[in-house]
């Protein structure tokens, strides 16, 4: 199921799948809206302009954002809460991890990178011999 989200460091809506906490891109806490998938693809252009500036306004932001509660009950949830020994909030958690995974990403990356380096130069090698 596909949730509209607002993330007010972007100042973008953010269509996503499932019920996202966090920004997939700056990892800062996203806004979950009340507005349905369905019916925001009906908008028009100037439509999702005019809303995406009511989601910056705070005051309007809040008649506009839900909150989904049921993730207390998952499986993630209550794994993060088991390790969050400082009580911190989940996003912070969360973004936490992503940057974990960002991180070992770009380390992987990195390393193939290297041994692809390492196996030119063995060829070039051999075809000098
Ligand atoms: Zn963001």
């Amino acid at each position: 199921m596909m949730y509209m989200h607002y993330c007010k460091c972007c100042n973008h809506i953010f269509m996503l799948n499932g019920h996202r906490m966090i920004c997939p891109k700056c990892l800062e806490p996203l806004t979950e809206l009340r507005i349905s998938y369905l019916d925001y693809t009906k908008l028009n252009i100037e439509e999702r302009e005019a809303f995406k500036a009511s989601c910056a306004d705070e005051e309007q932001l809040k008649k506009l954002k839900t909150r989904y509660r049921m993730y207390k009950y998952s499986k993630w949830y209550k794994e993060l809460q088991a390790e969050n020994t400082e009580n911190l909030p989940i996003t912070t958690l969360l973004a936490q991890k992503e940057r974990e995974k960002a991180k070992k990403k770009a380390e992987k990356k990195a390393e193939k990178e290297a041994n692809k380096k390492a196996d030119k130069k063995a060829d070039t090698n051999d075809e000098t011999l």
